[in-house]
């Protein structure tokens, strides 16, 4: 079985994401979306709203799973018993910083990471944006799959 950990924190789901998710499934058997939870960091969904835009999105694919974890993302792949990783690359920027973790996850473990490089026209696409585009009052429709909402109650 070959499985695979898709890490991250979707605050929220883009269609960046969607798009290395729906390509990366062919490659495996089962891909766990993982959302990270780090306490130190302030997220503008809840876990829970993360959570239901991805379970939502996927809700027709039976090969992806979604699973929420803190700790070494390679603990979490020993105890889901996944051997991959999977990550996008949109620039040099994440290249410089994948491949750091990249390396260091080899020398924690044998987990091997897959990087599948950003659709063109999805690029510029990341959860960041789509944040302040929200705060601001924008159409942020256009970045996001369609199960992800604001109630606008937020800041
Ligand atoms: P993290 O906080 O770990 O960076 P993100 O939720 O921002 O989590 O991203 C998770 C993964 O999705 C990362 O591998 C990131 O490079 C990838 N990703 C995000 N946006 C895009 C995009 N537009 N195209 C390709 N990959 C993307």
């Amino acid at each position: 079985m070959r499985r695979a950990i898709f890490p991250g924190s979707f605050d929220p789901l883009t269609l960046g994401h969607y798009d290395i998710i729906q390509r990366g499934i062919t490659l495996f058997d089962e891909l766990i979306i993982a959302i990270g939870i780090n306490t130190d960091k302030k997220y503008m969904f809840t876990l829970e709203e993360r959570r239901k835009f991805i379970e939502e999105a996927f809700k027709d694919e039976p090969k992806i799973k979604v699973a929420t974890y803190e700790g070494l993302t390679v603990d979490f792949c020993k105890k889901m018993s996944a051997n991959f990783i999977l990550r996008g690359l949109r620039n040099p920027g994440d290249f410089e910083f994948e491949k750091a973790i990249a390396h260091t996850n080899r020398k924690l473990s044998e987990i091997e990471t897959v990087f599948l490089l950003t659709s063109s026209g999805k690029s510029y696409i990341s959860s960041s944006i789509v944040r302040d585009v929200i705060r601001n009052g924008g159409d942020f429709s256009g970045l996001v799959p369609a199960t992800v909402t604001f109630s606008g109650k937020r800041k």
